[in-house]
């Protein structure tokens, strides 16, 4: 038998744990450092709900890693006994023909992914109140959803530690770093090497992956911006039975009916401010309420006056091209990241798909390099850059 493989994986968020437990069920021996607790509310797996969609304009390579996640999360559901992915359906409000969506249904088409195009009319009497006056087409994607993903992230770290993971509560250092080199050395074994509580480690593979906190520890190109959620109090007939998520590509805002008693989820996926995940104050702004508010009018007028009944802050971290970033700095030491706020879904299938690079078996596709990045958003649901674009 040969010598069990290493990884120190840094971050447990949905992409560290996710990558921790697919690694240790191929037999590596895992440690997960996580400088909280795995749904801790700074990180961004930690918000309540996101979306999972097939719909990534041209690309297919994400349409397909989607898909794959999909059937993850199902059968993560059927294991765990928790319906930890919603199966709601999801409406894309498309406001001119031959834009983002019909890109996105031509790549569904190509990959059999399952799909409609909807008259607005036809969409909207699957909200007990809908105004698409405006819209072209409504592309629907009857296998798409929501996850509810602060619980999911809970669940993943403990799956992980069952199946053997260490989980370890510390905050993580690069080896020779500042003050990241407690005992000068930097020869070592050969192996990445990691600082942790002030204790030199080391194993086969180290990754960060680090979220926000990436560009404070590497020198990556990436922007941590704040984005304020909003949840509002809507009547019975807005969760029973669950309404489809929606997104507004052009007019980049997005949310879900009622799920769980949160609330309908609407909100303004415009990038925000710079934000500091670790510092900043997680308070929505009084402008991020009258942003999702100023939609609510449009798209939904009745629950234009709807209570605030829930709201959190989080971050993105954004890549120029909204490409992810997963990368080898040196020998063994990887770094994940730049999920540009569109990789919760793709957790379980991303783990299944680094883990086979860290195995060998597989080489990374050089879109995921450090080189610098072309601005692009295609692959965002926020493609108007004008916040909820002719609201
Ligand atoms: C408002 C919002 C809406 C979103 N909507 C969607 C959506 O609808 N669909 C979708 O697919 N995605 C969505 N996303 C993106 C998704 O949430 C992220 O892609 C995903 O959660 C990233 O997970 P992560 O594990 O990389 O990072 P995180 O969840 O932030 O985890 C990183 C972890 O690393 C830890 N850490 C950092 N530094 C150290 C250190 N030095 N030592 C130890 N631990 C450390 C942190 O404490 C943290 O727990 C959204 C994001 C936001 C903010």
């Amino acid at each position: 038998m040969g010598r069990v493989k290493t990884a120190i994986v840094v971050g447990a968020g949905i992409w560290g744990t996710s990558l921790a437990l697919r690694l240790a069920e191929a037999g590596w021996r895992v440690t997960l450092v996580e400088q909280y607790v795995p749904g801790h509310v700074r990180q961004a797996s930690a918000g309540e709900t996101r979306l999972l969609r097939a719909a990534h304009g041209s690309d297919e390579w994400y349409a397909r890693m989607a898909r794959q996640a999909r059937d993850a999360w199902r059968e993560l559901g059927e294991r765990t006994g928790e319906e930890l992915y919603l199966e709601a359906g999801l409406m894309w409000f498309a406001r001119r023909e031959n834009g983002w969506e019909s890109a996105s249904a031509q790549v569904m088409k190509n990959l059999d992914i399952p799909h409609e195009f909807l008259d607005p009319a036809e969409a909207g009497r699957r909200f007990p109140d809908f105004k698409g006056d405006d819209l072209a087409f409504v592309l629907y994607e009857p296998e798409a959803g929501l996850i509810r993903a602060r619980r999911a992230t809970q669940v993943m770290a403990r799956l992980a530690v069952a199946a053997g993971v260490t989980l370890v509560r510390a905050r993580a250092l690069p080896y020779g770093g500042p003050e990241g080199d407690p005992d000068g050395d930097a020869g070592g074994s050969g192996r990445p090497a990691i600082v942790v509580d002030g204790e030199v480690s080391r194993a086969d593979r180290v990754v960060w992956a680090c979220g926000g906190w990436l560009p404070r520890l590497f020198d990556v190109e990436v922007e941590v911006t704040r984005q304020d959620t909003l949840h509002f109090d809507v009547p019975p007939a807005w969760s029973t039975p669950p309404l489809p998520a929606f997104c507004d590509y052009e007019g980049s805002a997005y949310g879900h009916g009622d799920v769980d008693g949160l609330g309908m989820k609407v909100t303004s996926d415009v990038e925000g401010e710079p934000f500091d995940p670790q510092e900043g104050s997680r308070c929505v702004l009084p402008g991020s309420e009258e942003l999702a508010r100023d939609y609510l009018r449009r798209r939904f007028p009745s629950l234009y006056g709807a209570p605030v009944l829930y709201s959190q802050v989080c971050q993105y971290t954004l890549t120029r091209d909204a490409e992810w970033i997963i990368a080898e700095v040196s020998d063994g030491m990887w770094l994940l990241g730049g999920d540009s706020g569109h990789g919760f879904k793709h957790a379980p299938a991303l783990a299944a798909y680094v883990a086979d690079i860290l195995d060998g078996t597989r080489e990374v596709d050089p879109r995921f390099g450090l080189h610098h990045r072309v601005p692009s958003r295609g692959l965002r649901t926020s493609g108007g850059t004008d916040p909820l674009l002719g609201a």
